[in-house]
């Protein structure tokens, strides 16, 4: 990444702002002295042109009084307007100023006024050939005796006057300026906290999971779609990690329980070899040999099943069969086993058939671990029942047996893969821990559940559902 988001919203707010104040600045000023200008240029035309029309002003003969009157109602229009109106005949000869008292004591002569006359321009700014200091704007109206022309009325508006009210409105443009650059800086500002620095602590977060660094913490400060996604990175990192610890248990596990088999396999054999062992006690040994190796067999055949179960995921091949078949079958199996620890195995299964739609070699397994475990963990002599029962559109299965028991604190855990409880160990050499997380795999892939309902010393029961065919 060359440039963050921000940065380069940081340059355009940079480049917004020093474009928008030079354009301000070049334009803004001009553009509002001309609007002034031509605006009062309307008006004071106008007025020049009523003034014009003044009924005193078509005769340069009108007497003292009307002379005095027309000076009076000039000089309160220049006073008001701050102006300066002046009676100018043709040759350029100011008959009446509002500036000065009438009638003028030494009349003034414009030079050059025959320009202005000939060309009866309207308007005209500067010093108005020279007879002011400061530039005015001048504004010529000239009284008109049909054909004739006899005099001009000549209004001067101070330019000072246009400027400063073209500063006031530029000042007035600069704070509003000035408000729209704040207000977008505000914006930048918001933009920076709620949508910038999320997406910056989600960025971080997504690299650190990549580098590796799954505990990186995501806690979402906000409420909103961030959050929501902040949440769900976090949740995949986690699972991520769980995954990955998981492999490593998994593995160490595994390497456990093929070691210690390996090991004693390993120091039989050697004995034998070494003739450590003598030859009339090879069978004993032989036998612990042949132990060793069929659990090792038992725990790889587990193995693939669970791998099988999570390559395969939900994908089951369901048919509809008679579970009172498999139970039959099942437990034929482990007749030898029953036989040597005298376990009675009773049935009580609803009617002659139950059909189920579910995998039937998976429910075999099912059937299988359930009753392996129960027969390992029941006291000889004893009896383990499997009943079966209708109940709407379910077939509930249970094995039940009156063995060791499960201690309450130890149920959660007996479907995680490898744990065996503490108490079973004794009793089953065998065992791999694996065998409930199967069973477990399996009915929830078929979208069923399995409960366990267990007293220490005094038995385990578990019910399993299956889908009614
Ligand atoms: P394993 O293949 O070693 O039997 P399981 O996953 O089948 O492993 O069982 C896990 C643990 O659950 C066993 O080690 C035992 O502690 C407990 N368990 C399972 N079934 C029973 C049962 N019927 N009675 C008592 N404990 C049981």
């Amino acid at each position: 990444m060359k440039h963050t988001l921000f940065e380069k919203l940081l340059a355009f707010y940079l480049l917004f702002f020093s474009v928008g104040t030079i354009l301000f600045f070049l334009i803004v000023p001009d553009k509002i002295e001309e609007h002034l200008l031509s605006g009062k240029t309307y008006s004071l035309t106008r007025a020049a042109e009523q003034l014009a029309e003044y009924p005193n002003v078509y005769h340069c003969s009108f007497s003292k009084k009307d002379a005095i009157q027309l000076k009076e109602l000039l000089d309160s229009i220049s006073v008001s307007c701050k102006l300066e109106i002046w009676l100018v005949n043709e040759d350029g000869r100011i008959l009446m100023s509002t500036k000065q008292r009438y009638p003028l004591s030494h009349p003034l002569q414009i030079d050059q006024f025959e320009d202005v006359a000939n060309d009866r321009s309207c308007w005209i700014t500067g010093t108005f050939f020279g007879m002011f200091r400061q530039k005015v704007l001048s504004i010529i109206a000239p009284v008109t005796i049909a054909p004739h022309t006899t005099d001009f009325v000549i209004i001067h508006y101070p330019l000072s006057q246009l400027e400063t009210e073209a500063n006031t409105l530029t000042n007035i443009c600069s704070i509003i300026l000035f408000i729209i650059y704040t207000l977008s800086v505000l914006l930048l500002l918001a933009f920076y906290i709620l949508f910038y620095r999320p997406l910056e602590k989600t960025v971080q977060a997504s690299n650190a999971y990549i580098n590796g660094n799954l505990k990186f913490p995501l806690t979402p400060s906000t409420d909103d779609e961030y959050s929501v996604l902040q949440t769900n990175l976090q949740y995949m990192a986690k699972e991520i990690n769980k995954s990955g610890e998981y492999q490593r248990k998994f593995v160490a596990n595994i390497s456990h329980d093929f070691r210690s088999p390996l090991t004693s396999i390993k120091g039989y054999v050697e004995a034998i070899l070494d003739g450590t062992i003598p030859r009339e006690m090879q069978d004993k040994y032989l036998e612990v040999i042949l132990n060793e190796t069929e659990r090792l067999t038992h725990l790889t055949q587990n193995i693939l099943a669970l791998n099988s179960l999570n390559d395969n995921g939900l994908l089951l091949e369901p048919s509809i069969f008679d579970i009172h078949a498999v139970i039959h079958s099942i437990a034929a199996t482990k007749e030898i086993q029953l036989q040597k620890k005298d376990i009675q195995l009773i049935f009580s299964l609803c009617g002659e058939t139950q059909k189920v739609y579910a995998d039937k070699e998976k429910i075999q397994q099912v059937i299988y671990n359930l009753l392996d475990n129960a027969i390992k963990f029941s006291d000889p002599h004893s009896a383990i029942t499997i009943t079966t029962s209708r109940k709407m559109k379910y077939v509930f299965v249970s094995v039940r047996d009156n063995g060791i028991g499960i201690p309450p604190d130890q149920i959660p855990k007996i479907w995680n893969r490898f744990y065996k409880s503490d108490i079973s160990r004794g009793k089953d050499k065998q065992g791999t821990g694996l065998g409930l997380s199967i069973v477990r795999e399996i009915i929830q892939a078929h979208g069923q559940n399995i409960n366990v309902v267990s007293t220490e010393d005094v038995g385990s029961e578990f019910i399993f559902s299956l889908d009614r065919a």
